[in-house]
């Protein structure tokens, strides 16, 4: 059974999988990736393809779907890893109906269409065309659609743990070990990234004494403080952090506070001022040890006495690193190529879900339709032409041995 990319796009962008991303939500009828997961259910099973789900957090499954290759994997033949997240940003704001799907000038308009269930459609795609016709030699090619990448990358990581046989009285039959090659799917524009930054985030507080704004002296203001604290963030972010290191395709780390939270009322002086730091973090640098070098810096600079504490990260995530994806990504740009894409390697700012993959030792690169630039945009689109061609690149590539 052949299905069409484009429609197959269009049917998951009609279908709401939206992450509320750590926001509690209502009864409403978008949110969480159950519906998509149905929809995937019910498609590979009309495909006859082989597939499992796998609870992550309530109404939250990863799936898993799977073409057995020429040689079994227990008898040394290859496993090809595709994966695609369920999960969209929220539609806030949109100035399109974020779920009509409309084609229009040889762009598809929605949420998640660029980001990213155009590429798992493509995905999708190439599974379905290599059901029919099964080359000679071929490696077992497992798709797995995975929950929650937009807010934490615990699909991923839950993927990664189930495939290392880390989680207890879980197995999965389809992916039973670490796969030979991943091929992660974002928007990279029909490039191939094989380097990107990892983050490091967590909030930092100072503390002070609360009293009527009408007597300040027998109070101690919390804003005061951390407005010496944030100049202290400005100069390590402008002076040291882009000087720590270097990579050749991703620059130097970079430092961000974006979020600030204090005070009751404009007649109390506050007792408590919270901030949120982002730190970027190169390929390969421990996001651990870039928390600790900056809360280091922090404590030694600011003057003495002032009530600064750092809470633990709320997030760790490491870079994809470029140290075993050479192959990878010479073979699949290959292909591209030959379908006059471009094919490039590059490195990218945005993270991803590959290092969950990369980590485990498995060759990880990202791929896929359209640009970062249209994703978790008021008006998400993607390229109808892009699409076909990152379909018609996975289909070539699944065929291949190596
Ligand atoms: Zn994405």
């Amino acid at each position: 059974m052949s299905i069409d990319v484009v429609e197959t796009l269009q049917d998951l962008v009609r279908i709401p999988s939206v992450n509320p991303m750590g926001r509690s939500v209502g009864g409403e009828d978008i949110y969480y990736e159950h519906r998509v997961t149905n929809y995937l259910e019910e498609l590979f099973t009309r495909l006859g393809i082989a597939w499992e789900r796998f609870t992550v957090a309530p109404l939250r499954d990863n799936f898993i779907a799977r073409i057995d290759g020429s040689k079994s994997p227990e008898k040394g033949g290859k496993i090809l890893l595709l994966e695609a997240h369920q999960d969209t940003v929220p539609i806030d704001g949109m100035t399109i109906d974020p779920f009509k799907a409309e084609v229009r000038d040889g762009r598809i308009y929605g949420r998640g269409a660029c980001d990213i269930k155009g590429g798992m459609a493509a995905m999708i795609t190439a599974l379905a065309r290599l059901a029919e016709s099964k080359p000679r030699k071929r490696p077992t090619v497992v798709l797995a659609c995975t929950i929650n990448e937009e807010h934490g990358y615990s699909g991923a990581l839950h993927l990664a743990n189930l495939f290392r046989g880390k989680l207890p009285d879980l197995h999965s039959k389809l992916l039973p070990r670490v796969p030979d090659a991943t091929i992660v799917a974002e928007p990279t524009k029909l490039n191939v990234v094989v380097a990107h930054k990892g983050a490091v985030r967590w909030r930092c507080h100072t503390g002070g004494v609360a009293t009527h704004s009408s007597q300040p002296h027998l109070g101690d203001n919390a804003f005061y403080h951390m407005a010496r604290v944030l100049q202290v963030l400005e100069t390590y972010s402008r002076d040291v952090v882009p000087h720590l290191s270097q990579h050749p395709l991703v620059g130097h780390p970079t430092l961000s506070v974006g979020l600030i939270n204090g005070g009751v009322s404009v007649n109390t002086v506050p007792d408590k001022c919270t901030i949120e730091i982002d730190r970027r973090v190169l390929p390969g640098e421990n996001p651990e040890t870039a928390y600790r070098h900056a809360v280091d810096y922090v404590n030694s600079v600011v003057a003495a006495g002032t009530p600064v504490t750092h809470d633990a990260p709320f997030l760790q995530s490491f870079g994809l690193n470029d140290d075993a994806n050479g192959p990878l990504c010479e073979r699949l740009g290959e292909v591209i190529r030959q379908h006059d894409g471009p094919g490039e390697r590059i490195g990218v700012p945005f993270g991803t879900n590959g290092p969950q993959y990369a980590i485990t030792g498995s060759p990880t690169v990202v791929f896929g339709p359209g640009s970062i630039d249209q994703a978790h945009t008021c008006d998400e689109w993607l390229d109808v032409g892009q699409l076909r061609t990152a379909a018609d690149v996975l289909s070539d590539f699944v065929r291949q041995d190596w």
